[in-house]
């Protein structure tokens, strides 16, 4: 099998990885192949078969081309920094270049120990590989830059956590995995000439066009900036929760990278902490905007090497950019927001609107996805579905008022303006309750459920009567949800 590689980070960036082998799997057995995505990307597999497919995606057999290798990173992990860490548990099959130029990483997780494991088996138990797969494609169908999943395979191993689960792989594809922990690693333990080598190359990889900046450095933190601002607004609109946005968890590219103990919130909370290892709220819900402000400090002080070699005036400039986050992020989630309200023609200044609502939201404990949808059927002259969410019909009539003052002032048609913000609001997201019980079925070898549900996130935006379970948060009496960390 030939996959065309054109192995660019192999072949230019040596010393910025080591070369890895997968492990073999006893049995490996396809659960699901994402044969759209393949299409997508120009992958020449929809001939074969299932078994094949299996051997390919598990690491039992390697693909020609392909040169498998483990990436160095470090980052710091809640607050501390790691200078060490590097895929414990992944390992780059090889970039391809799909047909219309864009290049993608193919990676396995789970596929046995690196030269970075440290004590790590390298495995991936069934549970978090299917998890992965379920939320990154739905990010990906909601229209949240993320990494993708194309394949998942159980291997016939069993993988020893808190107890013995059925071992898979995660085949992974990401427009690079480069992180901020990566700009960290060389930073720590080379200095300025392999922090240019490194931001050289994400250029030329992912932003050519600031190839010709007075300081092509300066000008990568100021577009990873920007990206990250787009990425967490991204985020705080859909009700994700990331749950470890350590800096080895953020792809420079702005995609989602690294589903581990990450959730969507039911009822609205700026609190919202799902993750069993963030016993401190770091992660919480409201507070991802200043973490990932303090993930770009970080990000700053690792690309200063290479600024301060091009211009040391520029380092100055590089903690403007940094300063400046907080102005920026606000400016991109307000406009977000401000889709999501309908409020499409910028008639006014919508900050006090917006900012009221999230508390209101939090003290009448609102389920966040469900609100959007109800303003749509609102403004469609149905106000049953808000009613449903609020503790007491008229909890939230002064907000409601205000909100459709706006609306009126816009003069856009009730109708379109409905269509236009259920395009952006969805419906349909891995509600906490499905997942576990979609994973626990799985994990007993039954795939219908996680499959109907997968159907489900695929398509977040348009109401199907049947689906209709599936719109629902989680019975007011369910205990409350926990994730654990791993793949
Ligand atoms: P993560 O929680 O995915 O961000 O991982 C943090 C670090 O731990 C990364 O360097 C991983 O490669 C490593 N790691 C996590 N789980 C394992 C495992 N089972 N075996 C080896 N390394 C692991
Ligand atoms: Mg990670």
């Amino acid at each position: 099998m030939d996959f065309a590689f054109h192995n660019s980070f192999h072949d230019s960036m040596e010393g910025f990885y080591a070369p890895a082998e997968a492990a073999k799997p006893s049995a490996p057995k396809l659960l699901i192949f994402n044969h759209k995505l393949a299409k997508e990307l120009g992958l020449d597999t929809a001939d074969l078969p299932d078994e094949q497919l299996a051997r390919l995606f598990s690491g039992e057999e390697m693909p020609d081309g392909a040169e498998p290798l483990a990436f160095a990173y470090a980052g710091h992990q809640f607050g501390h920094f790691s200078p060490q860490l590097g895929d414990g548990r992944a390992l780059l099959l090889g970039e391809i270049v799909a047909p219309d130029g864009a290049r993608f990483d193919i990676q396995l997780k789970g596929s046995g120990p690196t030269a970075f494991s440290r004590n790590g088996d390298g495995k991936a138990a069934i549970g978090p590989v299917l998890r992965e797969f379920l939320i990154s494609e739905a990010m990906a169908a909601m229209g949240v830059p993320t990494t993708r999943a194309l394949a998942a395979v159980a291997t016939g191993d069993r993988v020893q956590r808190e107890r013995a689960h059925p071992g898979a792989v995660l085949t992974r594809v990401a427009s690079s995995h480069i992180r901020v922990g990566t700009f960290q690693f060389f930073a720590a333990h080379f200095g300025a000439d392999h922090v240019t080598q490194l931001s050289d190359y994400s250029i030329r990889r992912h932003f050519p066009d600031l190839a010709g900046a007075d300081n092509p450095h300066l000008a990568l933190l100021d577009r990873v900036t920007g990206l990250q601002c787009e990425l967490v607004s991204h985020w705080l609109g859909a009700g994700f929760i990331h749950g470890v946005m350590n800096t080895d968890n953020v792809a420079i590219s702005g995609e989602t990278i690294d589903y581990g103990p990450c959730a969507f919130m039911d009822r609205f909370s700026a609190n919202a902490v799902f993750s069993s290892i963030d016993a401190n709220g770091r992660y919480a819900f409201g507070r991802q905007p200043q973490i990932m402000h303090w993930n770009m400090a970080r990000f700053a002080e690792a690309l200063l090497p290479a600024i301060h070699r091009v211009s040391p005036d520029d380092v100055e400039a590089a903690k403007a950019v940094v300063d400046a986050i907080p102005a920026r992020f606000r400016a991109i989630w307000h406009a977000r927001v401000g889709m999501k309200l309908g409020l499409v023609n910028g008639a006014g200044d919508d900050s006090e609107l917006i900012d009221t609502l999230f508390d209101e939201l939090e003290k009448h404990e609102v389920d966040y996805i469900s609100f959007f949808r109800a303003l749509a059927m609102l403004l469609r002259g149905d106000g049953t579905m808000l009613e449903g969410l609020l503790p007491a019909p008229d909890a939230m009539a002064p907000w409601i008022a205000e909100w459709w003052g706006r609306i009126v002032q816009d003069g856009a048609g009730p109708i379109e303006l409905a269509a236009a913000m259920d395009g952006v609001n969805p419906l349909y997201i891995p509600r906490n309750h499905q997942v576990e019980a979609a994973l626990a079925a799985a994990e007993e070898g039954d795939l219908a459920a996680w499959l109907r549900l997968l159907e489900v996130v695929r398509n977040p935006f348009g109401e199907r009567p049947e689906w209709s379970e599936y719109a629902l948060p989680a019975p007011a009496d369910s205990a409350p949800y926990t994730t654990f960390c791993g793949t």
